[in-house]
């Protein structure tokens, strides 16, 4: 061991030195269809007025901290309830990371279903909480009977539902969250990341409830790259979690284009509606690909499917052969065995895909 590698192990915190790092994977020239970003480089016909919209920003000044005007446009566009905060992070992990920062923590337990969103318990493990995953039913839906279990069984400080979820692409029950929510003593945090592709929304009910948070993000309708999410509850809760909040945390280009962006919510429902009708089209079309054996039901931008044992390796490396670039779930969870995820892109990149994966499966299978 050398003395630098000495040094970081005994002082780099051992819940950092377990954790594996986050992975993202390189995708080269190939079709980018691993991380549920939109498939169209927004702003389009819009980008000169953005453009000019980013001239007027001051880069030699600190940017608003209250982000007085972002605030109330996301506030209409998202239709925030009357009476509920609004928290802004740099995206939504932050929001998450700012949570078990101010509620979680050493001694307290962070709990969701999984199979989840990765960085639940990444997040959970660096800032020292134990981390409780109860298992999703057979269809990836709520186990309700289960949770209250949990829920009683470890009073957990914070619980995460993602609705709808990822990597699983289902809704939860919202008669079932809001059971869950009623029960729990500490906060529960719904996680609405998909919602313009969902069904429904449990941000109309989240201030029935004395500890629920509502969380939205703008990554997935087009604006991965600005970094731009929301956190919406009581105030209370809010104001406590705003003092774990970096002042500076979103920047001035950032806040601008989101701004933009919203004020332009036409040319992002545009970009929604063209995914939705690509999500329908492979839904009909996946499963008939021969040799996928599965494909689950989705209210989100990607589809979650499974492909003959063993074959996921093989099948996720000869679509990148190929130019397409999709996630491989197996081995990050023994519930997705032999699960890929693909991400809806544009017409002509889902063709790519579903030919690359019906020649790769004829090989594989
Ligand atoms: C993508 C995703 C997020 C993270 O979104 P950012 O705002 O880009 O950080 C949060 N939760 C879920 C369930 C997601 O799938």
């Amino acid at each position: 061991m050398t003395e630098v590698e000495a040094r970081v192990a005994r002082w780099v915190r051992p819940q950092v030195q377990a954790l594996e790092a986050y992975q993202v994977a390189e995708p080269g020239k190939a079709i980018k269809l691993d991380a549920m970003e939109s498939p169209w480089a927004w702003p389009g016909a819009l980008e000169e007025a953005w453009l000019e919209r980013m001239r007027s920003v001051s880069v030699n000044r600190y940017p608003d901290p209250a982000a007085r005007r972002l605030k109330p446009l996301l506030r209409e566009g998202l239709g925030v309830p009357e009476g509920a905060e609004l928290l802004l992070g740099n995206g939504s992990d932050e929001l998450i990371q700012l949570i078990d920062l101010a509620v979680a923590g050493s001694g307290r337990t962070v709990m969701a279903p999984g199979p989840s969103f990765a960085m639940y318990r990444i997040i959970a493990e660096y800032t020292g909480a134990e981390y409780v995953e109860v298992p999703l039913d057979a269809e990836f839906g709520l186990d309700l009977a289960a949770t209250r279990e949990a829920v009683s069984a470890y009073n957990p400080a914070v619980t995460y539902l993602a609705h709808p979820n990822n990597p699983t692409g289902n809704g939860l029950d919202l008669d079932a969250v809001a059971e869950l929510v009623a029960q729990s003593d500490g906060l529960v945090v719904v996680d609405e990341a998909y919602a313009p592709y969902a069904d429904s929304s449990f941000l109309p009910r989240v201030l029935e409830f004395p500890n629920c948070l509502v969380l939205r993000t703008l990554s997935k309708v087009g604006l991965a790259g600005l970094r731009v999410g929301v956190l919406i509850g009581h105030p209370a809760w809010i104001d406590q979690l705003e003092k774990c909040r970096l002042p500076y945390n979103l920047g001035s280009l950032a806040q601008a284009s989101a701004a933009f962006a919203v004020e332009h919510q036409e040319a992002l429902d545009r970009c929604v509606a063209h995914v939705l009708g690509e999500r329908a089209r492979l839904v009909e079309e996946l499963p008939a690909v021969p040799g996928v054996e599965q494909v689950w039901p989705t209210q989100t931008n990607f589809l979650t499917f499974r492909v003959p044992q063993g074959s996921a390796d093989a099948v996720h490396r000869g679509l990148l052969d190929r130019g397409v670039l999709i996630k491989r779930l197996h081995g990050s969870h023994p519930r997705l065995e032999d699960c890929l995820r693909v991400t809806v892109g544009r017409p002509e990149e889902n063709n790519r895909f579903l030919e690359a994966l019906a020649e790769t499966l004829a090989v594989a299978a």
